[in-house]
């Protein structure tokens, strides 16, 4: 006869039950509250000796750097990539709703009180290649779109220089609203840790359905928000990264192109972009690959 299972086995079995019925609905990563991570991580106190855990439960891991909200990954062993293919209804629904969550945002009453628009994303729920900067500017505020003013105006030559158009690739930012600077009518701020904290959720369920093959993180703020402090952008740029199993590629932001128009700084952020496009498997004409080279 089973004997009959406690409170706790019977907890532990609905919450495995749970991982699966999502897992199996395509769901690779489920957010979770610091607070019940810090008490998952606790010893249990009346139990003497908890069940093993099924061989089919789904394996659970922290992925997110520790500095942001923590996720647990309901990925398979050695799994990087989700593996079932999204209803495209259901990931053009599950968009809209991201979307208009993120448009009804006022977790940081400082930047919902001073944007006048919350900027999204833009581009195509499809796209195989993803470029994630770091906050909306002035000009992005105010018509409510990514990368619109002049680094943005660069960065389309960027994207149309690969062959591409900027509508096949998807742009978003780390923070969704301009961060506020009171007392200045003009400049920006780089984001505070707090506020790209309370924001990143709403830059991973976007990579979480569109599923790039390839992100371009621009500039050291988009390789912090998505990999966690490390190195400068100066030694990550050109060098592949891993965010949760897509490949990233670090490189300069385009308003330090802007700042800085070195022929040698161009060429740098090409030649990530050539990288990128090799991952992509697209083709690469000898006048590309010599962009910005020297006479
Ligand atoms: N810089 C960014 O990082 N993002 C924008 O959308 C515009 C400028």
């Amino acid at each position: 006869m089973t004997p009959m299972s406690s409170p706790y086995d019977q907890l532990l079995a609905a919450t495995i039950q749970h991982l699966e019925d999502l897992k199996s609905r395509g769901v690779r990563h489920v957010a979770i509250a610091p607070e019940t991570l810090r008490s998952l991580s606790q010893p249990v106190k009346t139990v003497s000796a908890p069940p093993p855990v099924s061989k089919a439960g789904p394996e659970i891991s922290m992925t997110t750097p520790p500095s942001q909200p923590a996720e647990l990954s309901l990925a398979l062993p050695g799994e990087t990539v989700p593996a079932a293919p999204l209803d495209p209804q259901a990931k053009a629904a599950a968009f809209a709703a991201l979307r208009e969550r993120a448009l009804a945002c006022v977790k940081c009453a400082h930047l919902a009180s001073s944007r006048k628009n919350v900027v999204f994303g833009v581009g195509s729920i499809d796209a195989q290649l993803m470029f994630v900067g770091e906050a909306p500017g002035a000009d992005e505020d105010e018509q409510g779109e990514p990368f619109v003013g002049k680094a943005g105006q660069l960065l389309t030559k960027i994207i149309q220089a690969t062959g591409l158009q900027r509508a096949e690739v998807y742009i978003a930012n780390i923070l969704k609203c301009r961060p506020d600077t009171p007392g200045q009518s003009a400049g920006n701020r780089k984001p505070t840790s707090d506020e790209m904290a309370t924001c990143i959720p709403y830059l991973h369920e976007q990579i979480d359905l569109i599923r790039p093959r390839v992100i371009v993180a621009l500039g050291a703020t988009a390789v912090e928000g998505l990999l966690g402090k490390t190195l400068g952008i100066t030694k990550l740029r050109g060098s592949w990264k891993t965010y949760r199993g897509t490949p990233l590629m670090p490189t300069y932001h385009p308003a330090y192109l802007l700042r800085n128009q070195a022929m040698s700084e161009k060429r740098k952020v090409w030649e990530d972009m050539l990288q990128v496009m090799e991952k992509l498997g697209m083709s690469i004409s000898e006048k590309q690959r010599n962009y910005f080279l020297k006479a």
